[in-house]
């Protein structure tokens, strides 16, 4: 019996880090492969997270909200690049996103809101790097810029710590792996089109 105990730990300790290992070195090859998704970038106007509601009144305390992507300032009409190689999944107008763009690559989707003007159409293929949108500020914004969403595997992910492992990987260092946010709201996990904000 304490055999068979044994035997089994040392198959799962050996089967363990092999997986990660094996995600690990996916991801430093992705981060090789993909784009800075801005031109002209400015700074970084809001982070992934949760977050005090934009708008609310000191007096009025609100419950804060949780926000799903990265916004990346920009001047009007900069360039926006698909993050990854992969496919135009849809491209719409919704109240809080605005006109944006949706991108399948692998197991990874990218959302671009808030945008201005649209380079592409449904459907089609496009390599990472490539001018698939302009800089806007339509839907729920305060001023132009690139509300950036990243899920894996339908999970949300942060794509700060994307931008910081890709600027690592273009380093030669390594990066630490980037797991999806184990903090999401379930409401933002599920529903995109849920009535969220999206500044
Ligand atoms: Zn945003």
């Amino acid at each position: 019996m304490l055999r068979k105990l044994l035997v089994c730990a040392l198959v799962w300790a050996s089967a363990a880090p092999q997986a990660l290992a094996s995600d690990y070195n996916l991801q430093l090859a992705l981060w090789r492969q993909v784009s800075f998704p801005l031109d002209n970038f400015l700074a970084i106007s809001s982070h992934f997270g949760w977050r005090k509601p934009v708008g609310a009144s000191l007096k009025r305390s609100k419950a804060s909200e949780f926000h799903s992507g990265l916004d990346l300032a920009a001047p009007m009409g900069s360039y926006i690049r698909a993050w990854a190689d992969g496919r135009i999944q849809k491209v719409g107008y919704d109240n809080r996103c605005g006109w944006h763009i949706v991108t399948t690559s692998a197991e990874w989707t990218s959302t671009y809101c808030h945008i201005s003007a649209v380079a592409v159409q449904e459907g089609q293929l496009v390599q990472a790097g490539q001018v698939v949108a302009a800089v806007g500020s339509t839907g729920r914004s305060t001023g132009p810029h690139l509300h950036w969403t990243l899920r894996y595997q339908a999970k949300l992910v942060d794509p700060e710590l994307v931008l910081q492992a890709m600027q690592l990987a273009w380093q030669g260092q390594s990066a630490p792996p980037v797991l999806p946010s184990q903090d999401v709201p379930e409401p933002v996990q599920a529903d995109r089109s849920a009535e969220l904000p999206e500044i």
